[in-house]
């Protein structure tokens, strides 16, 4: 196989070709072991000769190698993780996407959590767009990542995180992706509760405007809990993102929403993007610094070292705990 990318004048780039070839190499060796239900030279035979051909449709085991595997050599991915979602607005809608393509829902269920209904207010910043208005989140969400691929494992639960506890009590990894201190409070809470064997969670969330996005994750055992980074509202967080005096502003209300919170779709992808390699980060045993910070606002934004946090000998949650 031999591809090469012409340079300006005819000439031809040997790096891109090089570049090109091994990672076209990779792929081979990859869908090698993938046993394609259609080979891939038949399928190049029936796309060259025959355009209305259907899509190649490879089966479930293979759906997972290829999907995940030719894009993460030599690592885990989440396949085989039970993954509960929880909030699907803008963060969580392109979580849910990223950890999809990660390996969620491949061969254990990506569950998808929330009880809110699209609006057109929120699709400049969200997954979804203007054809799911209307529509619950989590369906409208897990119709549209099946579309990836049929054979993906995704759940709708439409309602309140915190009154579905049959269905997180059996998810590998809880991923909180609402942005809400109440729900996260409630949800570290949850995550001790007996009858709930996440072997972790992960909480992430969006600072000031977009200015900044962190992600913590919890693994089971661990002395920091989400709460511990926060113990009282009326001291601020203990590694805050922004800067001080720095605040989010909000918009007044539009489109028949409340009012919000302005930033751009960079934000919640941003943070997506930083819980998803969390997350694939604890597949492969190697959670590291428990406690991370992207700024994408310097002015606005501090830039922190990824950290793993101690417990705080005032967290209520970890007192409480104790007690008991
Ligand atoms: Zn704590």
């Amino acid at each position: 196989m031999s591809h090469s990318f012409p340079l300006r004048g005819g000439r031809q780039n040997p790096f891109a070709r090089r570049s090109f070839s091994a990672a076209w190499s990779s792929i081979e060796s990859a869908s090698n072991r993938l046993s394609f239900a259609f080979s891939l030279s038949s399928a190049r035979r029936r796309r060259a000769s025959d355009t209305s051909s259907p899509p190649m449709i490879w089966s479930s085991e293979n759906l997972v190698l290829f999907i995940s595997s030719v894009n993460l050599h030599g690592i885990r991915t989440l396949d085989g993780k039970a993954i509960a979602l929880v909030g699907c607005g803008t963060l969580g809608s392109h979580l849910a996407k990223f950890l999809m393509q990660g390996g969620a829902g491949a061969s254990a269920p990506l569950t998808l959590i929330d009880g809110q209904v699209l609006s057109a207010g929120n699709i400049g910043r969200h997954y979804l767009g203007h054809s799911r208005i209307g529509e619950t989140k989590a369906s409208a969400l897990a119709e549209e990542l099946k579309s990836f691929h049929p054979q993906c494992d995704i759940r709708a639960t439409v309602g309140d995180a915190l009154a579905q506890k049959t269905v997180l009590a059996d998810a590998n990894l809880l991923v909180d992706a609402t942005g809400d201190w109440n729900t996260q409070y409630a949800l570290n809470e949850l995550f001790y509760e007996d009858g709930i064997s996440a072997d972790a969670i992960l909480h992430c969330w969006i600072s000031g405007n977009g200015a900044a996005v962190q992600a913590f994750l919890n693994v089971r055992g661990d002395e920091c809990c989400f709460r511990c980074l926060r113990p009282s509202m009326d001291a601020g967080p203990r590694f805050p993102a922004l800067k001080p005096g720095v605040e989010a502003n909000m918009a007044p209300a539009t489109c028949g929403d409340g009012n919000y919170i302005p930033y751009s779709v960079a934000a919640p992808a941003t943070a997506a993007g930083l819980a998803c390699d969390m997350a694939i980060g604890w597949a492969n045993d190697k959670p590291g610094a428990r406690l991370r910070t992207i700024v994408l606002d310097h002015e606005r934004g501090i830039e922190r070292k990824p950290t793993s946090p101690s417990a705080h000998k005032t967290c209520p949650s970890c007192l409480s705990r104790d007690r008991s």
